[in-house]
């Protein structure tokens, strides 16, 4: 399918070339769509399936994006809950959102051969959790309840980790030793909420530590540093991705926030609702780290058919990271003599 020819322009040429008397435009955000982690734990569905054959099983969804699944679905995969649901013996993948030990000890018990998509800064916060438990620190763990990654990164630790939904819950937190604490946080949340909590834990325990290094990941940053450039000039923004993508709802809060007059979430095209575009010159389309870009090209097929033709992409940062397919895979990868992605490094520029 043709994508939609676009110019590529700085944030400031952007709003140096603002529209004149309602012209319709579209500015994209970049970096945009998938992360080194997506890319990574969708490949390693597609290997397993082409390397070992269906069924391979996938506890939890891969990536949480609807399309990115029924697909992976259409060629072999099958998706489960719980590791009880896989049939002894068999392969099973998890997702990219990690796993708690408990998991991994469940999979071991049943015989199950294991893949682990976890993506490698998931992986990061699992073993930050686990070093400063074992120092017997209190771990503060911004996030949300509930959440697949967090509850993986909250087993690493159980006894050591208390999850902070947000500023709201700051006033409940009590802690042991207040001169003993660290707060760590879920890869996916709005920088600036996140911000704002430990501001807020920090009034009440002065020498909270902060993680050795950035918990939140590079890709949730750079899509929201992107959608906070466009929305001050968009009327509205649309961003591609799934009601269970955190990073994805994040985005249309940080729209929200940063000026776009309205903001809505779509998993595909046929999403958008023509009544959103009344007095409208300006939108703004991003879309979140498991999302295809092939699903960001249809709403701008779409835009265009409303008379949004002119497309013009606002690029915040350049992205190139790669990560290596997990170990489970390279070896037999290797073997078969598969290795054009296997390992990781810097995308191409060409
Ligand atoms: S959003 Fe960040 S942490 Fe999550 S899979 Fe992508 S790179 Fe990894």
């Amino acid at each position: 399918m043709p994508t939609i020819p676009r110019r590529r322009r700085s944030p400031e040429e952007v709003a140096a070339a603002a529209p004149v008397n309602g012209t319709k435009r579209v500015l994209l955000a970049a970096p945009r769509g998938y992360c080194a982690g997506v890319d990574r734990a969708v490949i390693a569905v597609e290997k397993a399936l082409e390397h070992y054959g269906s069924p391979v099983y996938v506890r939890k969804q891969i990536v949480h994006n609807v399309h990115v699944v029924s697909s992976l679905e259409a060629k072999g995969a099958i998706f489960v809950e719980e590791t009880d649901e896989v049939p002894e013996g068999s392969l099973v993948i998890f997702s990219a959102h990690g796993v708690s030990p408990a998991v991994v000890e469940s999979a071991e018990e049943r015989g199950l051969r294991t893949i682990d998509a976890t993506c490698p800064l998931v992986t990061k916060v699992h073993k930050e959790a686990v070093r400063f438990a074992k120092d017997d620190f209190d771990i503060l763990l911004i996030g949300h309840d509930g959440h697949e990654e967090v509850e993986g990164t909250a087993g690493e630790a159980p006894d050591h980790i208390q999850i902070i939904n947000g500023p709201h819950e700051v006033d409940q937190v009590t802690v042991r030793d207040p001169e003993k604490v660290i707060w760590l946080s879920q890869t996916t949340l709005s920088v600036d909420e996140t911000m704002e909590t430990v501001r807020l834990l920090k009034q009440r325990f002065p020498t909270l530590q902060d993680p050795p290094s950035d918990d939140i990941c590079y890709a949730t940053t750079n899509r929201q540093v992107a959608i906070k450039k466009i929305s001050p000039q968009a009327e509205l923004v649309i961003v591609v991705g799934s009601a269970n993508s955190s990073n994805s709802v994040r985005l249309v809060e940080v729209a929200l926030e940063y000026g776009a007059k309205a903001s809505y979430r779509v998993d595909f095209a046929n999403e958008v609702d023509e009544t959103w575009f009344e007095g409208v010159a300006t939108v703004g389309v991003t879309s979140g780290a498991s999302v295809p870009e092939v699903l960001v090209q249809d709403v701008l097929r779409l835009l265009a058919d409303y008379g949004y033709g002119s497309v013009e992409e606002v690029v915040t940062a350049e992205e190139d990271l790669l990560f290596s397919l997990p170990k489970e895979l390279r070896a037999t990868l290797k073997q078969a003599g598969d290795v054009s992605r296997a390992l990781g490094g810097r995308k191409s520029r060409s």
